[in-house]
């Protein structure tokens, strides 16, 4: 090892330190953005570092370097356009295609990597083994992802998608992984292992997604992170890549965690996901007012609510993903700056899973400069509603939904907020409309609920305007 291949060595192991601190950074909203600052500044380091290490070898020739510089900028433009360009309630589906991206590119290394002649020695089982682990993993992400954002799209049919044979392919699929890494493992030199890998786990991942529907979906956009990362580490071991393992290694860790935790925040069992559990609930229809006519709901107007708001002296906002679609959030920050103002002590309950995508709300209330102490998370939440005087629910539905508390539907276990707990509520929506799990809500027909039918941005407006002329 020279000189410079020992400092560029060096250097990425500063970068993978510096991952590691940037993931720590992300634990609090108040640090996540010098976080991120600091990872993609790290990962700008690793490639610069990655660009002289190939110079210092001579290895690639001139037409090579092209491809690389303008796959680079054509790569870099397309990531900054998509995230600069993408609305807030479609971030999911750009977070799903960056997994798809990240999954299938772990695989085109490997299998360049794989059926690459310059193997002087051959290829090892150090090589293949990970080689079909990265081959299996990554392509499972890249059609899985594929087909999660065309589900969150509206482009695929967003209900689960059963077809004959699902259940006799989750599990002859894997069988058929384990006989192609065995072969590939043993017949490195062959072209087909590797390819009939790649075949086999296209159709898996699109197999595992398309029976996912409803609730589930941030579980299986968090567990196909995981496996991107898990892909990218394997890349890494045949490469023999430190910095790859490292940054694969912490998404893929980081990514199960979360995994966890969505599926618990839904009461999901991660194994029962595995296995082929995915997106199908407890099915059937939601029984609302047991199987009753439809109770009635109270519409309330702005007046009424502003009247309720400024008596009140403890108010707790529950935000969904309607404040995210009527890009609320600054309209929701000046209502409750003013009633806070007046004396009302202000709170914010935040779901795990309230939004489309893991921690969409608190994304949203910080650009809205919520001072962090105001958030609440579901347990200390659900222990403050019943001092509550309202509740004001803005564009969330199912994680409000009573019906979770009973067996029999779509939402059932799925932990909600207890906001039919607190002595009266307010909800903002626009009509009797279902949200993302598609049932009724009963908590909207508790003759305690006022419902306000408006757009949550001009909703919240009127509102604000009728409070201020109230107070004075
Ligand atoms: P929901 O999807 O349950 O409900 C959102 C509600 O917002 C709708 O009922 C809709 O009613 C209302 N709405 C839509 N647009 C507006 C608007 N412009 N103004 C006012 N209201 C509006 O949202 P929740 O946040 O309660 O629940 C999240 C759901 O999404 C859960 O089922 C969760 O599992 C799922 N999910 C969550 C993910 C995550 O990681 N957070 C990822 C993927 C799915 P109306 O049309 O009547 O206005």
């Amino acid at each position: 090892m020279n000189a410079v291949e020992s400092t560029v060595r060096y250097v990425l192991l500063g970068t993978a330190a510096c991952f590691v601190l940037g993931l720590h950074l992300m634990n609090s909203p108040r640090s996540a953005r010098r976080g991120n600052a600091l990872s993609a500044a790290a990962m700008a380091v690793a490639v610069a570092a990655t660009a002289v290490l190939l110079l210092d070898r001579g290895s690639v020739n001139g037409t090579a370097w092209l491809v690389l510089v303008l796959g680079g900028a054509f790569g870099s433009g397309c990531g900054l356009y998509a995230a600069r360009s993408v609305e807030m309630t479609a971030m999911p589906q750009l977070v799903s295609l960056f997994n798809a991206v990240g999954g299938g590119a772990a695989v085109l290394i490997t299998v360049q990597d794989l059926l690459g002649t310059d193997h002087p020695a051959g290829l090892g089982a150090r090589v293949t083994l990970p080689g079909a682990l990265d081959v299996v993993i990554g392509t499972v992400t890249f059609s899985g992802s594929l087909i999660a954002a065309g589900k969150l799209q509206g482009t695929v049919p967003g209900r689960p998608i059963v077809f004959p044979g699902a259940r006799a392919a989750a599990v002859l699929l894997p069988v058929g992984f384990l006989a192609g890494s065995v072969w590939l493992v043993l017949t490195p030199d062959q072209t087909a292992p590797p390819l009939v890998l790649l075949g086999l786990a296209l159709v898996f991942g699109a197999a595992l997604v398309l029976p996912i529907g409803g609730a589930d979906m941030p579980v299986v956009i968090s567990l196909l992170n995981a496996f991107t990362g898990t892909a990218v580490a394997m890349a890494g071991f045949v490469l023999g890549e430190p910095a790859l393992i490292v940054a694969g290694a912490l998404v893929g860790a980081s990514g199960s965690i979360l995994t966890k935790l969505m599926a618990d925040a839904m009461n999901r069992s991660i194994a029962a996901i595995m296995v082929g559990g995915f997106g199908t609930g407890d099915g059937g229809p939601a029984a609302v007012g047991a199987g009753g006519p439809a109770a009635p709901v109270r519409p309330v107007s702005a007046d009424d609510v502003a009247i309720q708001l400024a008596y009140a002296r403890k108010v707790i906002v529950v935000p969904g993903y309607g404040l995210a679609a009527a890009r609320a959030q600054h309209e929701l920050g000046d209502l409750v700056q003013l009633l806070e103002e007046h004396g009302v002590e202000v709170s914010y309950a935040v779901h795990p899973v309230a939004g489309r995508m893991p921690g969409h709300m608190n994304v949203l209330l910080a650009e809205a400069d919520v001072p962090y102490p105001q958030l609440r998370d579901m347990d200390e939440a659900n222990s403050e509603f019943p001092q509550a005087d309202v509740a004001l629910v803005v564009g969330a539905n199912d994680v409000t939904n009573p019906a979770a508390r009973r067996p029999g539907n779509p939402v059932s276990g799925m932990p909600i907020l207890d906001v039919d707990r607190a002595r009266s509520v307010v909800v903002i929506k626009r009509s009797m409309g279902h949200g993302y799990a598609g049932i009724d809500n009963e908590l909207y027909t508790d003759p305690r609920t006022g419902m306000f039918f408006a757009d949550a941005r001009a909703g919240l407006a009127e509102l604000r305007s009728a409070v201020r002329a109230f107070v004075g």
